[in-house]
């Protein structure tokens, strides 16, 4: 068999580095997903439920004939959302900020010319006589 095979293909796939960039965000988003729900449930859902006068934020409900509205749970999905977007647009701000500032200071590349004080020629920076109008020191 002259192809390249599942396990050439997969390979390829893998070593294009942006697979691995994408494991990273999934697992990364992953863990950042486990610290919001963390700061939401353990945090932010307790101090709504004294809030609320001790209630267990999530159970609060309305019954409706048989049926119960969890509008505990709905609302703390709206508050996770808001959460989530805040930190994440935060995070966004903060690395463009911080990408801008790199950027905006580029290495500034030591010259390598000169401009002849006798004929106002661009010259090399270590010239001693001037190539265009062949004047000595300058
Ligand atoms: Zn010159």
């Amino acid at each position: 068999m002259a192809g390249k095979g599942f396990i050439g293909e997969f390979k390829e796939f893998i070593a294009k580095g942006n697979v691995m960039d994408m494991a990273g965000g999934v697992v990364i988003g992953g863990a950042f997903g486990a610290i919001v729900t963390s700061l939401v449930d353990d945090i932010i859902g307790p101090i709504l439920g004294v809030i609320m006068g001790g209630v267990d934020f999530t159970k609060v409900g309305i019954t409706v004939g048989g049926a119960t509205i969890a509008i505990g749970n709905f609302i703390q999905a709206i508050i996770n959302f808001v959460i989530v977007a805040l930190v994440i647009f935060s995070v966004i701000k903060a690395f463009n900020a911080a990408r801008e500032m790199k950027e905006g200071k580029p290495e500034e590349a030591a010259p390598t010319t000169k401009i002849c004080p006798y004929c106002k020629s661009e010259i090399d920076i270590n010239a001693t006589r001037c190539p265009h109008c062949t004047s000595e020191n300058v």
